[in-house]
Parts: C-alpha cells; sequence; structure tokens
C-alpha cells in the first residue's frame, strides 16, 4: 500500500464546544454537489427527468446504484452512450479502498479514503446467520472519551449520508452477501450527526432493503437528542454507553457527561422507550478495579431499577494512550453475576476481530502511526 497524505484533525473539542459540532461540521460536501448515493427513488426519478430523460430511468438508475454498486454513471449501460457522456463527471459517492484486513474469525476492517482524502473505519463482521457492518458517523470524534482511541484522535466533521450508505455497500460488495444488520458503533457520535444518520437510516432500510429493527444506534448521549430521535419514529434499536454506575466515575471516563447528569441522560432513554414502544440496551465497558467491583453492580441495578432494559459489558480492549486495565475472564464473570443477582438482563459482548487494534478507531490511529513513522 502507498502511503498517501491523509487530511488533518483537530485535537478532540472541550465539552462546552460539543453543540456547535452539527453546524460546524457542514463543511466539506455543502458546496459541492450532492452525489446521487443515498437518495430515494423518487428523487432519482426527479434527478433524471430534470436531466432530460424519462422517469422510468429513475427506478433504473436506483437499481444500479444500489444492486450493482456502480461507481460511475459512464457504467450504466442501459442508458444512451450520448447521455452518459454528459452526466459521467456526477458524483455517485463511492469511496476508495485504502487498507483492508481480515482476521482469522472472518471479521474484516476496512479504511476507506473519501473523496476529500479523509479516512473512515468500517467492519463486516459475519456469522451464520448475520452480516453485521460497524459503520462510522464522523471523521474522529469531539467527545473525547478517554478510553477511545477515536475520541483521542481529534475530529474533522460529520459523515455525509451517502458516506454512511457506502460502507454498508462496500461490506455488502465485498463479502458478496446481502448486509442483515448495521451497527453505528464505528468512528463518531451519531447523535451529533442526527440528520444525516437518519437519512441514512432511511436510505439503508428503503434503498438497500435493510429492516430497521436490524439497525442500531449507539450513543455516548447528548443533552435533548434522544427526544430528538425518539421523534423521527424509527424502529431502530438504541444502545447507549454509559459505563459508569455513577456520575462522578462517568464524568471521568466521559468529558461531556458533566452537563449531562445520569438520571437526565436515564429520563431521556424512558422517553424513547415511551414514544417508539422499542428497548434500550446499555453499553457498559469494563475497566479493571475502576467499575466492576460488587458495589457498581448495585448502583447500577438502583438507578436502572424498572426499566426494561438490557446490559452488553464489554471488556475494555487497551489503547495505547492510557493505562486502565483490561479485567481478567473471571472477574467479568462475577460481574456478570453481580449484575443478574441484582435482577438485571445481562450480556458479555467480547470484541470479534483482530487482536490488535480490535477496539473503535485503534486501526485508523496505528495506520496513521505508520504512515508518519
Ligand atoms: N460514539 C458512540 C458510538 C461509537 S463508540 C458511543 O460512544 O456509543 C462505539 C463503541 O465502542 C462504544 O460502545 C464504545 O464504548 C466502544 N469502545 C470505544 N473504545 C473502546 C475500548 N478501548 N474498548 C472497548 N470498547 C470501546
Ligand atoms: Fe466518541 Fe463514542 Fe469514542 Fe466517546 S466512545 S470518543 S463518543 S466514538
Amino acid at each position: 500500500m502507498t502511503s498517501t497524505t491523509v487530511p488533518t484533525v483537530s485535537t478532540a473539542a472541550t465539552a462546552a464546544s460539543i453543540p456547535a459540532a452539527e453546524t460546524a461540521a457542514e463543511t466539506a460536501a455543502e458546496t459541492a454537489i450532492a452525489p446521487l448515493l443515498g437518495r430515494s427513488v423518487g428523487s432519482l426519478t426527479q434527478w433524471v427527468t430534470e436531466h432530460g430523460q424519462p422517469a422510468y430511468r429513475g427506478k433504473q438508475l436506483h437499481q444500479w446504484i444500489y444492486q450493482r454498486g456502480i461507481r460511475s454513471l459512464n457504467e450504466v449501460t442501459v442508458f444512451s452512450k450520448k447521455w452518459r457522456t454528459e452526466v459521467k463527471d456526477f458524483p455517485i459517492g463511492r469511496s476508495h479502498l485504502h487498507y483492508r484486513s481480515e482476521s482469522p474469525d472472518g471479521t474484516v476492517k476496512y479504511l476507506l479514503k473519501l473523496t476529500d482524502g479523509h479516512i473512515i473505519e468500517a467492519v463486516g463482521i459475519p456469522s451464520d446467520k448475520r452480516l453485521t457492518v460497524c459503520v462510522s458517523s464522523q471523521i474522529g470524534c469531539p467527545m473525547g472519551c478517554d478510553f477511545c482511541a477515536t475520541g483521542k484522535g481529534g475530529f474533522a466533521r460529520n459523515l455525509e449520508t451517502y458516506e454512511i450508505v457506502d460502507q454498508v455497500l462496500t461490506v455488502q460488495e465485498d463479502f458478496h452477501r446481502r448486509v442483515s444488520n448495521v451497527v453505528f458503533m464505528g468512528m463518531g457520535e451519531p447523535l451529533l450527526n442526527t440528520d444525516n444518520v437518519v437519512a441514512a437510516v432511511r436510505s439503508l432500510n428503503q434503498d438497500v432493503g435493510i429492516g430497521q429493527r436490524m439497525i442500531t444506534v449507539s450513543t455516548v448521549g447528548i443533552p435533548g437528542h434522544i427526544r430528538r430521535l425518539a421523534e423521527q419514529h424509527l424502529q431502530v434499536t438504541l444502545a447507549v454507553s454509559l459505563h459508569a454506575s455513577n456520575q462522578a466515575l462517568r464524568t471521568q471516563l466521559i468529558p461531556s457527561a458533566e452537563k449531562y447528569p445520569l438520571q437526565d441522560l436515564i429520563a431521556e432513554c424512558r422517553d424513547y422507550v415511551k414514544l417508539t414502544g422499542r428497548r434500550v440496551s446499555f453499553e457498559y465497558i469494563v475497566l479493571a478495579e475502576l467499575n466492576d467491583q460488587p458495589e457498581h453492580a448495585i448502583e447500577l441495578a438502583s438507578e436502572l431499577r424498572g426499566f426494561q432494559s438490557h446490559v452488553n459489558l464489554i471488556p475494555y480492549n487497551p489503547i495505547v494512550e492510557v493505562d486502565y486495565k483490561r479485567p481478567t475472564r473471571k472477574r467479568i464473570e462475577d460481574f456478570t453475576q453481580q449484575l443478574k443477582d441484582q435482577g438485571i438482563a445481562v450480556s458479555v459482548r467480547y470484541s470479534r476481530g483482530l487482536e490488535k487494534d480490535a477496539a473503535c478507531g485503534q486501526l485508523r490511529a496505528s495506520k496513521a502511526a505508520e504512515a508518519i513513522g
């Protein structure tokens, strides 16, 4: 692989500047022509008619974009050569494969290069019945969580709708198999990019054919935004990254939590359940000796009491920037039992994929280091 210049990203923003991310990040694609990927049949039909073609061409174009995975309008051989030449430079919006890495269990990590040169991560996770894609929603992340490689790497901008849909198509094409599930657990905080994430969910549902219930949006929580997502009345599953059983510990791990008391976050989650009828699951990275003691199980149970929810324990994947410790398997098992004893529905998610660079953002960080070093 040749080393390429990757645009730099700014260092992590402070908690105070976070609400500005959605507007500040709308730079790159705003001035450019909006590509065709991510558009509905209706919108493509309008586009072809505006470009002098009969309306039925819209449906054809939709198939070529979402099923055949064209990268240029010049590939659409059912269109006349003359028209293809006229529109061939109009962007579809596909990324380029920058790096691909397959682990022995079949998980594939991708670094994808966007049209402006930025690099993002996507992951394909196959099992007998499913092909799950873990997608990024931003380039980097401004939230600065202390345990997260993406959080340590700074933030550049939000991803556009087509850049999210592209990740799913890329994995689908590489596996020659239909994607069944999508999780927004790659780089970035989806609810700082709610409009594009919601548009991508709709496109993945209507254009790519993935059930909304098979899509999970993971958030660390942005005040008011869980309610905003609920008001979209989507059928997606919400995963909330809790990681701590009390406000003080949570703020230590997630700087932005300072402005968002744990009780307020959980109240918004209750509203999400009420408004959508969908369940909420809580993600909890287990950090040895920090949040994995019996008193944390008791505290967590009291916070979640009466809430129909599920807790996913994620053993911490060490990153080089900090010295948190990964818990032993025995400690995870004990903590799981302690939560069960408190009446909490709990499961453990061991990261699949590469031993090295398994956590979110780590692959991109290590490749960036290689390019520099
Ligand atoms: N920003 C959103 C979604 C992306 S982070 C969020 O925080 O929920 C995706 C997941 O990766 C989160 O559940 C996060 O907690 C987890 N993660 C990040 N760094 C990790 C690490 N070092 N070890 C294990 N999981 C990690
Ligand atoms: Fe951002 Fe999620 Fe990483 Fe926190 S854990 S820095 S919110 S990607």
